[in-house]
């Protein structure tokens, strides 16, 4: 038929075929009467009471804000969103299905039924996985091609992404004040929570980042309360029998202290912490642990500075590549062979995941840290990498290398169990706990980790 029949004035040149109809809205195939080739699209219709059509034009919208969520595999993916001639249209990816609505309501040969039902939960299975709520599922949109098996979901208007509220603090994890600590875990709940949220929100990573913060401090918040109901408990022993038992008290009080410090908190290996197949390269720093501060000499200006103060609450991953004991300036160094890999490589996680125009270092931080002492050093002879050009004026920012503290004693390769031989790469998470400890060459491993839960910058 006509377009103009079911959109008015100016759909003259334009035929369509209606495949169906659901509430507010059409699906239809358009073909331009001059032109070849046809697509396919949800179209707002005035017709249908349920829904206005400025309600359905803005589900339309919505659905196709999702696009990038939706796979073709199980969904049917938005391609483009046209307002033309008065008209909001969302083309779509669509090769092939009908409505479920349709099939059922007659007899359906069981086999066939086995294999929509298996297919559909897989569908809703994959949703799911990636962090999406349907809230509309109902046979009309759900597509079923009768000739492959395929199942896909549609109807995205007013689905969301999960999940939706989070809780951090004392309002999920209350505890008598005898435990001591709900400010510690009540800090690192949001701290977790926090460079998440500001990842999702810049567009750094996928929504379903959000699940890792239940995954990760839900475990905490059980052993918050638990550690807290054994204390309460010899506690109030000690009182029914008459009085403290101080020997007992003091035991676990000491035993305790990290937990109690808020340190002890250890994550699990997960897409955001690595496996421990290289942590023998920094046996001090402790994979799902928080990153252990060291003094360190900053190489620029020799200043005494603690490593773990270059770590700012600030969103940013920090890299951390401790070099093995060579001259880190020389030609096919290790920090020179790791710094040419992040600059230039098409695989680098920093060209991958910084957006053009930013600064260098406004995803990922690199920081090196030497053996030797910092006046055996020429700054002006590192990597370009360490001493990037940044912010409105283009300073180059000095602050990226560092020495031991020698004269001190305190070498941070010592205390942190650093091999002094092969060196190592730490990643170090926007909330300060250690996330891999690889070898210094592993740039794929490196590479692979942050595209594990990262997107790529557009
Ligand atoms: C006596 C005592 C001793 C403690 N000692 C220690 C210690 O030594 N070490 C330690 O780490 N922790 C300690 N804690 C625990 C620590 O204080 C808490 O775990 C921590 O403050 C929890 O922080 P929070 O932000 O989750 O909650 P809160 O600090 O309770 O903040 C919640 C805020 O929400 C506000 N609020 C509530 N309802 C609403 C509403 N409807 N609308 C708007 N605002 C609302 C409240 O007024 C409050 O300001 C102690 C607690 C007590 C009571």
């Amino acid at each position: 038929m006509k377009a103009s029949v079911l959109f008015g004035a100016g759909w003259e040149d334009d035929s369509l075929e209606v495949l169906w109809q659901d509430a507010g809205r059409v699906f239809c195939s358009l073909r331009r009467d001059d032109a070849e080739g046809e697509t396919h699209a949800f179209i707002p219709i005035t017709s249908a009471a349920e829904h206005p059509t400025l309600e359905s034009a803005s589900r339309l919208t919505h659905e196709y804000e999702l696009q990038r969520y939706l796979d073709s595999a199980w969904a049917l993916r938005p391609l483009e969103l046209v307002r033309e001639r008065g008209q909001t249209i969302l083309v779509v990816d669509y090769t092939g299905g009908e409505p479920l609505d349709r099939l059922v309501g007659q007899p359906m040969e069981i086999g066939a039924f086995l294999r929509i039902a298996a297919a559909l939960s897989g569908a809703v299975g994959q949703l799911h996985g990636c962090g999406l709520i349907h809230k509309d599922l109902k046979p009309a949109n759900v597509l079923v091609d009768a000739a492959t098996g395929r199942v896909q979901l549609a109807g995205f208007g007013i689905a969301s992404r999960l999940p939706r509220i989070f809780i951090a603090g004392d309002a999920c994890h209350t505890h008598s004040p005898k435990a001591g600590q709900g400010m510690n875990v009540s800090m690192q709940d949001a701290f977790n929570l926090g460079w998440k949220l500001a990842a999702v929100l810049r567009g750094q990573c996928a929504p379903g980042l959000l699940h890792s913060y239940s995954a990760e401090r839900q475990a905490v918040a059980k052993e918050l309360i638990d550690f807290d109901r054994e204390w309460a408990g010899i506690l109030a022993s000690a009182a029914k029998a008459g009085g403290a038992d101080a020997a007992r008290t003091q035991d676990y009080f000491v035993r305790h202290g990290r937990y109690t410090a808020g340190t002890a908190t250890h994550y699990r290996p997960s897409p955001l912490t690595g496996a421990t197949s290289h942590q023998h390269l920094a046996e001090g720093l402790v994979i799902g642990t928080r990153f252990h501060s060291a003094p360190v000499i900053r190489l620029a200006d020799a200043k005494p500075v603690h490593l773990g103060h270059a770590a700012q609450a600030d969103g940013r991953f920090r890299v951390y590549a401790f070099s093995p004991a060579e001259d880190p300036a020389a030609a096919g160094s290790a920090i020179r062979a790791l710094c040419d890999f992040l600059a230039e490589a098409r695989e680098s996680p920093v060209r991958r995941h910084t957006p053009a125009g930013a600064d260098i270092d406004s995803v990922i931080d690199l920081r090196a840290v030497f053996q030797q002492d910092h006046r055996a050093l020429a700054v002006e002879a590192m990597p370009a990498l360490l001493l990037p050009r940044k912010g409105r004026h283009g300073l180059i920012d000095y602050e990226k290398m560092f020495c031991p503290d020698l004269k001190s004693g305190q070498d941070v390769f010592t205390m942190r169990g650093i091999d002094r031989r092969a060196g190592c790469i730490v990643v170090v998470r926007p909330d300060q706990y250690v996330a891999q400890v690889l070898p210094l060459d592993a740039h794929a491993a490196l590479a692979a980790y942050f595209d594990g839960f990262m997107l790529r910058a557009g």
